[in-house]
């Protein structure tokens, strides 16, 4: 079994999530006493916060490949970055280190492609839903139409996240709004909700809605722990 690197803290609401989620998925695999192997290095999220608000990307790039390195340092064999959100710098923090990165939105893209969607909606931090990093990659490598939400919803998915969800918030007026943002992207045609924020499967679930939803931080844990539990490296 390959030792899996986490980045996280982005929020540590949600990366207590991946923590859990990367040793069932091991233990259901392997049974018996196993659990995964696993590194992390988790930041403090008031420090990448700032540094989104200011738009200085390249300082929280190199902050993230600091944590890269240290993940590299201490045995990881692969790596994730626990946010969609931060995979704005994801070049720079994989060429910081040669152990290989699963990268949230081709795990994402790789599922709607099984799934043989052609057009899907995504939901995040305004970062994830304005700028091309995650919704061209998306369009580019799979050929899947992304779709977004309008701008007075975009703001208040974003506000959603960085207001309640990151701070261990949920409330059920938010997850009302959320149900009908996703029932206004089903209506424009979108054949699944891509939940492109880590925070989002807490407040939403699939049992709410019958359009079918990619809880992105549960697939990036399958993505890790089928690597790590395969002879193939990237
Ligand atoms: N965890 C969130 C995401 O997946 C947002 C927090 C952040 O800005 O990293 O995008």
């Amino acid at each position: 079994m390959k030792t899996i690197g986490l980045i996280g803290g982005m929020s540590w609401e949600s990366t207590r999530s991946y923590y859990e989620n990367i040793n069932r998925l091991v233990n259901q695999k392997l049974g018996g006493f196993h659990s995964a192997k696993i590194v992390m290095v988790s930041v403090d999220f008031a420090e990448i916060e700032a540094l989104q608000q200011s738009g200085d990307w390249q300082t929280a790039g190199q902050l993230l490949a600091n944590c890269a390195k240290q993940l590299e340092a201490a045995g990881a064999e692969v790596f994730l970055i626990c946010t969609n959100t931060m995979h704005l710098v994801a070049e720079q923090v994989e060429a910081a280190v040669s152990i290989p990165m699963l990268h949230i939105a081709d795990v994402t893209g790789e599922y709607l492609q099984q799934l043989s969607h052609k057009k899907s909606g995504l939901l995040g931090t305004r970062f994830t839903m304005e700028q091309d990093f995650y919704k061209q990659r998306i369009q580019d490598k799979f050929s899947i139409a992304m779709l977004i939400p309008d701008n007075e919803d975009r703001q208040s998915v974003h506000d959603i996240i960085y207001q309640e969800l990151v701070q261990g918030e949920i409330n059920s007026d938010s997850r009302e709004v959320y149900l009908a943002i996703i029932d206004k992207l089903a209506a424009q045609g979108a054949q699944s909700v891509v939940l492109g924020c880590t925070e989002i499967g807490l407040l939403v679930k699939q049992t709410d809605t019958e359009l079918p939803l990619l809880d992105t931080a549960a697939l990036h844990c399958q993505a890790a722990v089928d690597y790590a539990l395969s002879s193939k490296s990237k």
